[in-house]
């Protein structure tokens, strides 16, 4: 899972911005790697069976739709041929990350009507992350607007694209029982937390797991990541594996 990918305009900002140069260097390596390179409605087919897949799988996805996507993921994508997917906030293309800026983030461009079509006609996934952003918890009660993120962001997506919008992703990764129901009555196949981990064939697809790359990771921790599953690792983490690992080989 990705963010922004831009350099950061803030402290703040910097875990959730992916230096263009650090992005170039992952896919570099996923595309050279054993990893199959998959998008979300390949993660569909997987877990419903109809493909199977014998290698470990990675799925790239980015939130929000901010505009620097167009300039500085796209590109690489396209280099290294590597599939994605994109959760675009409905009602803000064209427009900014009002939900962020006006609690003091930067404000930061989101892509325009122009740049959502060319991306999804070159093959980029185009999944719904609502209309507003909203934490979907906080209004699970109010069952209209709740529909209305989810059902209408859905509906707006696919009246633009002119394509079916069947992913949807969380915003803050905050979701109720609630609000997954209505996002399996939306008639969406798949949505993704931000809950760290692997996705095994039987994980319950509208609750899937997503590791985050913060602005921070080197290859070396984006590597380990992948390998590990999860967002934190602390550096015992590594010295108990690694040390495991010593273990059964001394051992043998
Ligand atoms: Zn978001």
């Amino acid at each position: 899972m990705y963010h922004i990918l831009d350099t950061p305009k803030t402290d703040k900002e910097s875990k959730y911005c992916c230096l263009p140069k650090n992005f170039s260097k992952q896919m570099s390596f996923l595309a050279n790697s054993d990893y199959s390179l998959i998008n979300l409605d390949d993660v569909d087919d997987i877990l419903s069976g109809k493909k199977v897949m014998n290698s470990t799988c990675v799925a790239v996805t980015f939130d929000d739709g901010f505009e620097d996507f167009y300039h500085n993921a796209f590109p690489i994508l396209k280099k290294f041929d590597i599939p994605a997917t994109l959760f675009m906030v409905a009602d803000r293309v064209g427009q900014s990350n009002d939900w962020m800026h006006k609690h003091g983030s930067p404000k930061r461009n989101l892509l325009n009507e122009n740049q959502l079509a060319d991306i999804s006609n070159s093959g980029v996934l185009i999944g719904s992350h609502t209309c507003t952003h909203p934490k979907l918890n906080e209004i699970s009660l109010n069952k209209e607007m709740l529909e209305n993120e989810i059902f209408n962001s859905r509906q707006a997506l696919e009246k633009q694209l002119n394509k079916k919008v069947e992913h949807f992703a969380y915003p803050y990764g905050l979701f109720d029982e609630e609000v997954v129901q209505v996002v399996k009555n939306a008639g969406y196949k798949t949505a993704c937390s931000t809950r760290s981990g692997f996705n095994r064939l039987e994980i319950q697809p509208f609750l899937l797991r997503r590791i985050e790359v913060f602005g921070s990771d080197n290859l070396w921790q984006f590597k380990q990541k992948l390998k590990f599953g999860t967002n934190d690792m602390p550096l015992t983490f590594h010295l108990s594996y690694y040390l495991s690992r010593f273990k059964e080989k001394f051992l043998r």
